[in-house]
């Protein structure tokens, strides 16, 4: 898939991302380093969690005997949308009805902590989280997942993948309340990270948030992750340095 950002070459990106992990010693008298990270799209693909609803989904319309079942079956995680409408329509699944309890049975499902175990790590995420924490940072896990249906099927599934979680220096920061717009809760909580420590780095796969980090945090990079992001998402701010994973 073509990407409309412009994204380093792979020896950009490795001495993009070791800089930073350098920016994670703490130096004699100086605040605590931390490092931010979106969950969704950031370190973790969830798309998996997606293929693995519909895939659900399709055993139930199998058992109705119903004529969509093998549309749905066959979802793959590569070629999954961001928005779920995408998605069903490029697997040619068109009728209201079905899209309609398509939408119910997924969101039912992905905003809930008992499907979380299916994402999976982004192409070294694991071990660059690990080298900043290692390196001397505080690590904030910053999501639009909510509390109450994601916080704990979070915190097991960072500890699961191999995140530094559970651990002194680092937290899960979740929404209270999944109805709050995602940038809207980043910029009224970002301020509040200064209570631990001073943000050498941000990183996030939405534009809005990206641009958020970069006007909160000037002393700070902000890193804008190219995987998928909500459509309509506003221009990156030119202060933020494009990544397309975590490798290194
Ligand atoms: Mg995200």
């Amino acid at each position: 898939m073509t990407s409309p950002y412009p994204r380093p070459s792979k020896d950009q990106q490795a001495q993009l991302l070791r800089s930073i992990v350098e920016r994670c010693a703490r130096a004699p008298g100086d605040r605590a380093p931390i490092v931010v990270f979106d969950l969704d799209g950031t370190l973790m693909d969830n798309r998996p969690r997606t293929a693995a609803i519909l895939q659900e989904l399709a055993r139930e319309l199998h058992s109705e005997a119903h004529g969509e079942a093998e549309r749905l079956a066959s979802a793959k995680t590569e070629e999954l949308a961001y928005l779920l409408g995408d998605s069903l329509r490029r697997l040619g699944v068109e009728h209201p009805d079905l899209v309609h309890r398509a939408e119910s049975f997924w969101r039912a499902r992905f905003f809930s902590d008992s499907y979380l175990h299916h994402d999976i790590a982004l192409p070294g995420s694991v071990e660059f989280a690990r080298a900043c924490y290692e390196t001397g940072a505080s690590l904030v896990y910053f999501t639009g997942r909510d509390l109450p249906l994601m916080g704990l099927g979070s915190f097991q599934s960072l500890r699961d993948l191999g995140f530094p979680i559970g651990v002194v220096g680092t937290e899960l920061v979740c929404k209270p309340d999944a109805a709050i717009p995602d940038e809207e809760f980043k910029r009224a909580e970002g301020p509040k990270l200064s209570r631990i420590g001073r943000v050498v780095a941000a990183f996030d796969n939405e534009p809005g948030n990206c641009n958020a980090f970069a006007e909160m945090f000037p002393q700070a990079h902000s890193l804008f992750v190219d995987t998928q992001h909500l459509p309509g998402a506003p221009p990156l701010d030119g202060r933020v340095r494009v990544v397309t994973d975590f490798e290194m």
